[in-house]
């Protein structure tokens, strides 16, 4: 039997790795991935600052893959005939008997008019080293700044990120006092960070917010980004120097350009709890690229939900388990809905860090608790290591 995981990061290398892991001879896994580098990409919001460089947390992924006995594609796929069973990519066709799409997200810079032009975004390691030059720059003439997450956007975590690491740059680059600093937000409250919010969440960022000085504007949405101004829908106009904003994701190219998959309208494939999609059986998806309803309702202003690192792996896990189930006959799947898997997450705030633990990530929950530690922040920083090594040495059935 013969699968073919597209997208290597977090999900699909670990899909992959855990189906060879547990298929052993049985199973033929091909892994196509147009980056021959494996990122963990949560440490690029520490790139722009010379935290980390962009070769600090990435390494070539080929030969842990081809140790592990799964064969690497480093090419783009650009889309599949699920009738024939086969994926088109620009180095040719791979034809598969079960698919896996691990293709992560498309960033839709085009929410507003001005936000690819004028806006910085720290999600890509190009787009983290630009950041990291344009401060440079803004040091030498320092003004406003605006930090925030763009109508629709579900990854707002990432930018209070950078917003708490920016503050802190600018205390140690002693310029703090000639900054206005704003964050802008569509979540309808502080800490709500597109799961409804944790206990006590709220508070704790109005009192950060207090602290470090930062002025805030919750349910607004992004109207035009100008070189030196940002345009609120509120006709609010907040001058900015330097602006940094999270847009939202939608699915990759592969995706919308592939009919077969039957993508919603956003471009992510629709499945199961099994992470099967729901109408073709040889056809399963994890991480990013996951339908996920967001479980609440927005205020006035649309956002989402984040997928964030752990369930991207999670469904990996869940999907090569379930792949192998099928493939032995079984018609007992495991499921684990998105919302489900528990809830482990760091909030960097530079120098000061909140752990985030529920049972589940949406509510109902049995349990949530944010966990503030303000003298320093060296969960994020045990998390990138712990997750750096048990790649690189191929152990994916950790957690
Ligand atoms: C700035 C930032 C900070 C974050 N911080 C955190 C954090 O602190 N904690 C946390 O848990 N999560 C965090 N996240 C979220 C986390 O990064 C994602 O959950 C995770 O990367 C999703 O994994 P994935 O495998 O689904 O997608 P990705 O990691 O995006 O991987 C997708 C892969 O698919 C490949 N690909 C895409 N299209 C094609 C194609 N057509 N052909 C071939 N290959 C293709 C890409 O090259 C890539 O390797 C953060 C995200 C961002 C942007």
């Amino acid at each position: 039997m013969k699968t073919v995981v597209i997208g290597g990061n977090f999900a699909g290398i670990t899909a992959a790795l855990e189906l060879k892991r547990k298929g052993k001879d049985q199973q033929e896994v091909v892994l196509i991935d147009k980056s021959p580098l494996f990122l963990f990409v949560p440490s690029l919001i520490w790139v722009p600052f010379g935290r980390r460089d962009v070769k600090d947390i990435s390494f070539r992924k080929d030969t842990i893959l081809e140790k592990r006995g799964v064969d690497f594609l480093n090419a783009e796929a650009l889309e599949v005939d699920t009738v024939n069973q086969i994926v088109k990519t620009d180095k040719g066709e791979v034809n598969y008997d079960h698919l896996v799409v691990a293709t992560g997200p498309k960033v839709k810079y085009d929410v507003a008019p001005g936000v690819k032009e004028f806006a910085h975004y720290i999600g890509t390691p190009n787009g983290a080293m630009k950041t990291r030059k344009a401060l440079e720059e803004f040091k030498k003439n320092p003004g406003g700044i605006v930090v925030g997450a763009t109508q629709n956007a579900g990854c707002m975590g990432a930018a209070y990120e950078f917003l708490f690491n920016i503050e802190k740059w600018l205390r140690e680059q002693k310029i703090r006092k000639k900054v206005d600093l704003y964050w802008i937000t569509p979540e309808n409250y502080l800490g709500h960070f597109g799961i409804d919010g944790i206990k006590g969440g709220e508070t704790m960022l109005k009192s950060f917010m207090k602290m470090f000085n930062i002025h805030f504007r919750t349910e607004v949405g992004v109207k035009e980004v100008f070189k030196d101004k940002v345009v609120l829908n509120t006709g609010e106009e907040i001058p900015a120097k330097f602006t940094m904003l999270m847009p939202p994701f939608v699915g990759v190219d592969f995706v919308t350009k592939s009919p077969g998959l039957q993508a919603t309208p956003a471009g992510y494939i629709p499945v199961t709890d099994d992470y099967r999609h729901v109408t073709l059986p040889n056809v399963w998806a994890a991480g990013i690229a996951v339908d996920v309803k967001p479980p609440f309702t927005c205020g006035e202003v649309p956002f989402s939900t984040p997928k964030t690192g752990y369930p991207s792996d999670e469904t990996g896990k869940i999907v090569a388990e379930n792949i192998i189930r099928v493939q032995k006959g079984k018609t007992e799947l495991k499921k684990k809905a998105w919302g489900k898997i528990p809830g482990i997450c760091v909030m960097d705030a530079g120098k000061k860090e909140v752990i985030i633990l529920s049972d589940k990530l949406f509510k109902p929950r049995n349990f949530a608790i944010m966990i503030p530690n303000v003298f320093y922040d060296f969960s994020k920083v045990l998390f990138e290591k712990y997750f750096l090594w048990k790649t690189r040495n191929g152990y994916s059935q950790l957690p």
